[in-house]
């Protein structure tokens, strides 16, 4: 008997307590600002092009290989409207292999892939391969809300 009002008391304050969950995808959580969902590149406003070379040094750190970069030659470097020699000619993803790592941010040296808080990309292949106009999108849509995003110097500290 004792046991059956413990467990009527229980049930009773946690009907009171405060919920926890939501009702996802009507409802959401927020995410933390350090969240990492899948990668996306930078695009240079300055220069009107991507900031990556395709250099290929995040494709050979990845370590589930998900990742095809190819290079070319900058025309833009030919008529001196900016300083990068090669640029990003081939970029693609295959988002169901991706584990989300940040490796490929951390190697990359000129600051050209970020982590965005993109995760909702579920689909079918070949469409889960995402290439360079959709991987540029993400970067820009993430960047739309960057006022979540914490400073360089924070994320760092974190
Ligand atoms: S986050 Fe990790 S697994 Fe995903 S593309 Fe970058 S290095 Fe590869
Ligand atoms: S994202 Fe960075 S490391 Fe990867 S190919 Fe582009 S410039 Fe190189």
């Amino acid at each position: 008997m004792i046991g059956v009002l413990r467990g009527l008391v229980q049930t009773w304050k946690t009907h009171w307590r405060k919920r926890v969950t939501v009702q996802y995808p009507d409802e959401r959580l927020p995410l933390q600002p350090r969240y990492m969902g899948f990668p996306g590149l930078m695009w240079d406003a300055e220069h009107d092009e991507p900031f990556c070379t395709g250099c290929q040094v995040c494709m050979r750190h990845c370590p589930t290989q998900c990742m095809t970069v190819t290079m070319m030659d900058n025309p833009k470097f030919a008529d001196g409207t900016s300083k990068r020699r090669k640029i990003i000619d081939y970029f693609s993803i295959n988002q169901s292999r991706c584990i989300a790592c940040s490796i490929c941010v951390e190697v990359c040296n000129f600051e050209a892939i970020e982590m965005t808080h993109i995760f909702e990309k579920a689909n079918y292949y070949p469409d889960v391969v995402v290439d360079l106009p959709d991987l540029l999108q993400m970067s820009a849509d993430h960047r739309a809300h960057k006022d979540t995003m914490p400073s360089r110097e924070t994320r760092d500290q974190l």
